[in-house]
């Protein structure tokens, strides 16, 4: 494989962090040429003086920019990451961003890589109809970078032209996983933020908490493999050993197993279709003994069952969902909301907020924002 040139967007972040990771282990593979962030400063720059990249972007301007970071090109404000990456001319784009924020650099990086590596899944879960008709208008390929839509596509390789009954989507339970439902209300943001299997960063891990993060992950498995609602099912999975699996029609089923390290499916996206070794750790059947299995609970994860409706609903409802949990997940964060207000806030957006047709990108911000309103009004109203 050659040297290729790649934008980490969202390089502060944890998976950024971790891409970085295997761009430095392999320095004849990859040069990272367009670092960007959003506020961390100090962080970026010392990502900068470490990889060299030609760009790099933050939207929050710092007070000052030390000499040393100045030998590359820097972009700051608001469209500061669509701008570096332009101006970077990276072959390959991580888009690692955060939520909805996302979207924009998922969409540049179609006009201008040839590889675009998703991790930000809001950007499916909000444009995913527009996006995966880009992508496919353009011969763009879109490489899964979440674990379990990183084993599907892994699992699909073996299908040779066969048709697939199901998708099995494993998920963790996240920290609240054996919690009883009048405990789970008030849980701290200490206690969602400790994942049982997986380090990631905040907003994903209230999201697996919630299992609001599994209900985007359906509907992310959805537009990347062209499955309906119906034939995407979830199963509990607490060792996050079997990251998901397919079903054929004669009962087969493939699973993509591992243990769980970011690195695996960061690093197969980026080394595609090569598998680039690092220091894994084996799965050992033999200390793991067993490997455990439950269907979802939709009592106490409601909004796992919300978005698989959102999804069946089809328009703009999945980025009304997406909308009212991004706020509702902000307030939690702050402290200004219990945890278990999160999915009544979706659930108030959902009935409340008029779905429309989804044509452009324009109509995804516009569903976007009023989904955040409702969900701010509902915020305000239990906060007093
Ligand atoms: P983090 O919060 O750790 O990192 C987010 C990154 O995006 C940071 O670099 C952050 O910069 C940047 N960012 C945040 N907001 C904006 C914005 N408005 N504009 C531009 N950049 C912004 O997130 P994760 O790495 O955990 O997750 C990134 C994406 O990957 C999410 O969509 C998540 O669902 C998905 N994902 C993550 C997994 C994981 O293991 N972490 C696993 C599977 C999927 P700054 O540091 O300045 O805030
Ligand atoms: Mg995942």
């Amino acid at each position: 494989m050659e040297k290729r040139t790649i934008a980490i967007l969202g390089a502060t972040g944890s998976i950024g962090t971790q891409a970085l990771d295997i761009v430095s282990r392999y320095p004849d593979r990859f040069d990272a040429v367009c670092l960007t962030a959003h506020a961390s400063s100090e962080k970026l720059f010392e990502l900068v003086r470490r990889f060299r990249p030609r760009c790099a972007a933050l939207n929050v301007e710092p007070a000052a920019l030390p000499e040393d970071v100045r030998f590359c090109e820097w972009f700051f404000g608001p469209d500061a990451t669509v701008r570096a990456l332009l101006a970077s001319k990276a072959q390959d784009a991580l888009c690692a961003i955060v939520g909805i924020a996302g979207l924009d650099a998922v969409w540049a990086a179609l006009d201008v890589c040839q590889r675009v590596l998703l991790a930000n899944k809001e950007a499916l879960v909000t444009g995913g109809d527009l996006v995966m008709r880009k992508a496919a208008g353009k011969g763009i390929p879109l490489l899964p970078v979440d674990s379990e839509h990183s084993a599907i596509f892994q699992c699909l390789q073996a299908r040779q032209g066969n048709p697939v009954k199901r998708l099995l989507l494993t998920a963790s339970g996240g920290a609240l996983r054996t919690w009883e439902k009048a405990a789970m209300y008030d849980a701290t943001v200490r206690d969602v933020l400790k994942h049982p299997t997986w380090c990631m960063g905040g907003k994903i891990t209230v999201d697996c908490a919630s299992m609001v993060n599994k209900g985007l992950e359906i509907i992310e498995a959805h537009h990347l493999f062209d499955m309906p609602a119906e034939q995407i099912d979830v199963v509990i999975h607490p060792q996050s050993v079997i990251h998901s699996m397919i079903e054929f029609e004669d009962g087969a089923v493939l699973a993509q197993m591992g243990m769980p390290d970011m690195r695996g499916p960061i690093g197969y996206a980026m080394g595609w279709p090569e598998r680039l070794p690092y220091d894994a750790k084996p799965v050992n059947f033999y200390e793991l003994g067993h490997l455990d299995f439950a269907a979802p609970d939709y009592d106490r994860f409601p909004a796992l069952k919300m978005a698989i409706e959102a999804l069946k609903v089809g328009g703009s409802m999945p980025v009304i969902l997406n909308g009212a949990n991004e706020a509702a997940v902000g307030a939690f964060l702050r402290e200004q909301i219990p945890f278990g207000r999160i999915p009544e806030i979706i659930g108030h957006a959902l009935e409340h907020v008029p779905v429309t047709a989804i044509t452009s990108i324009p109509d995804v911000y516009a569903a976007d924002a009023a989904a955040r309103a409702d969900a701010e009004n509902t915020i305000r109203r239990l906060a007093c």
